[in-house]
């Protein structure tokens, strides 16, 4: 299977990919990651990434899509992937379909993730995660066991920079004007299955298996 997830910041696309993975045994690509991972080990794309999305903006579009062409045409990818949080622009999405046409491949579906503004700016303020394992938290609706330690591995849980308030309205403002574009240019592929993120974890899980069923 090879899968788009998209939605707004803090929709649950991080959540909801994992469980795709790991139940489609596909690598979850998740350009955010990625990149968070560059800046903590000092690459050079770390560098070039950490001024753009400590302010909420995008990283330019050709760095992300060297850095795809690269993921894309690994060992890894071979099974399959679930891409989070990319493609975010429409050069992107035209980028991702050149180079899927000269591997030969095609996607299966594009989930798109939708929920209300304030469920989001509410979700992105109380949302922690574990810099070592991964492991996503939100205080009020999924908190972990011990004050603000994670409940696999025991390591104190960080709020990322781009989630404070100032940021969070710039990266909505950003979603709505460069990345919305992109749904409807799978629309014209009728790739596009609409997912409410409303509820908890496990009730947006039934909905995105039942979409994904369609394909
Ligand atoms: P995320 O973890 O998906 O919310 O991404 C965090 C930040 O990384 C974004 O606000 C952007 O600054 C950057 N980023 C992640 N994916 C992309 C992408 N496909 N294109 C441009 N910037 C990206």
């Amino acid at each position: 299977m090879r899968i788009i997830l998209m939605g707004p910041p803090g929709v649950g696309k991080g959540t909801q990919a994992k469980k795709i993975s790991t139940v489609y045994e596909i690598p979850q690509i998740s350009t955010g990651d990625i990149l968070r991972e560059a800046i903590v080990n000092d690459t050079q794309l770390g560098r070039q990434a950490k001024q753009y999305m400590d302010a909420g903006r995008l990283v330019p579009d050709d760095l992300i899509l060297d850095l795809m062409e690269d993921t894309l045409t690994g060992e890894k990818c071979k099974p399959g992937f679930i891409l989070d949080g990319f493609p975010r622009t429409v050069p992107q999405a035209e980028g991702l379909d050149e180079l899927l046409e000269k591997l030969n491949l095609t996607l299966d579906a594009v989930v798109v993730l939708e929920v209300e503004e304030d469920v989001i700016v509410n979700r992105l303020s109380n949302r922690r995660s574990c810099p070592e394992c991964g492991a996503i938290y939100n205080l009020q609706t999924n908190p972990p066991e011990k004050d603000e330690q994670c409940d696999n591995c025991g390591t104190d849980l960080i709020q990322r920079s781009d989630d404070m308030p100032e940021t969070i309205k710039n990266r909505l403002r950003v979603y709505r004007e460069e990345t919305e574009p992109v749904i409807q240019f799978y629309d014209r592929q009728n790739l596009v299955q609409v997912v409410a993120g409303e509820g908890s974890v496990s009730e947006v899980w039934k909905r995105v298996q039942l979409a994904l069923s369609h394909k």
